[in-house]
């Protein structure tokens, strides 16, 4: 009944007829621009516009030189019971403090207090903002430029087997390095790093690892140090293992000024090839998963990770335009 009638309204009034094929137009004219928000204008916008909507955000970054540097030797032999084997590697002569059994609570308000007023830069203002709340200290001297091995462990007559069950209320290792020399302080940014070390056990057997490094600037800051996950190329040789002084020596921190920051060594000539043109030097760091894979001709075109599909929230280049331009003149 009501298509007859509308029907007979369409034949005989030519305003219906217009009203129609106006609004038919509007509805259509809409959904090409986009204007009603749905999914379906999406598909009709050219690709340029997407990209250019979606375009990741580029942090400015700022390069910090970073004295101190700490790794675990042979992190499969590490226990508790055995002790754990530290190698050091600082530019300047330093103090490395182990407090075995450190509080994680305390830890972290004496960060709080680093942020505030209270800057930790010698093992005794970490010991006073900690409230001594560690089972064991142990003090080493690390001379400069000397890849030290150090040896710690408990000693057998503190009886400690164990920091109890999980969730754990200490850390089983904090590592403090501290610049010795008064002077030097004065030099660089970071004047201490936090190394939380987690070492099995017979309660909790997860391998020993770095669980946090935390770099701490005399301004008071503090930043989480994060590796890169860089491609490596297996055509050439890696020049890390033939040099390993001269890239501690280049240890850079990178890092956003006041928010965020990435332990970077830098880029070696021409050994890290683009993973998507194989040809251009990696460059550009994606956040936040870290992958270290593209260059700067490449960069522009992932709104995801290439390794791991992970949308890329910022991104940031390891060596600027200028400075790269300055390498090739001084390779020239
Ligand atoms: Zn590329
Ligand atoms: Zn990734």
């Amino acid at each position: 009944m009501a298509a007859v009638f509308l029907v007979t309204l369409y034949e005989y009034s030519p305003l219906f007829y217009i009203a129609v094929v106006f609004t038919c137009f509007i509805v259509t004219t809409g959904l090409v621009l986009g204007w009603f928000g749905w999914d379906v204008p999406v598909i009709l916008r050219n690709s340029e516009e997407t990209q250019f909507n979606t375009r990741v955000f580029k942090k400015q970054m700022r390069q910090v030189k970073n004295p101190f540097g700490l790794e675990i030797t042979n992190p499969s032999s590490a226990s508790i019971a055995t002790g754990i084997t530290l190698t050091t590697d600082c530019l300047e002569d330093s103090l490395l403090t182990c407090y075995w059994g450190c509080s994680v609570q305390k830890l972290y308000e004496a960060l709080q207090k680093h942020f505030y007023c209270f800057r930790i830069s010698t093992p005794r203002a970490l010991e006073d903002a900690l409230y001594s709340e560690y089972l064991y200290q142990e003090q080493y001297f690390i001379k400069k430029d000397s890849k030290e091995e150090i040896y710690c462990q408990l000693p057998r007559d503190t009886k400690i087997e164990d920091f109890g069950t999980v969730p754990r209320s200490r850390y089983p290792l904090v590592a403090l390095l501290t610049l010795a020399d008064k002077d030097d302080r004065e030099i660089y940014d970071i004047i201490s790093m936090v190394s939380v070390i987690h070492i099995p056990d017979k309660t909790y057997k997860l391998s020993c690892r770095i669980l946090y490094q935390y770099l701490l600037l005399a301004q008071g800051q503090f930043h989480d140090l994060k590796q890169l996950f860089m491609s490596a190329n297996n055509n050439s040789t890696p020049s890390s293992d033939s040099s390993p002084e001269e890239k501690n020596t280049d240890r850079s921190l990178l890092e956003k000024a006041g928010l965020s920051e990435s332990e970077v060594e830098p880029p070696e000539e021409n050994s890290k090839d683009c993973v998507v043109c194989q040809n251009g030097t990696v460059n550009w760091v994606l956040l936040p998963c870290r992958h270290t894979c593209l260059c700067d001709g490449c960069v522009k075109y992932f709104q995801q990770c290439p390794m791991c599909r992970q949308f890329v929230q910022e991104s940031f280049a390891l060596c600027s335009q200028k400075e790269q331009d300055k390498d090739k003149l001084k390779s020239l």
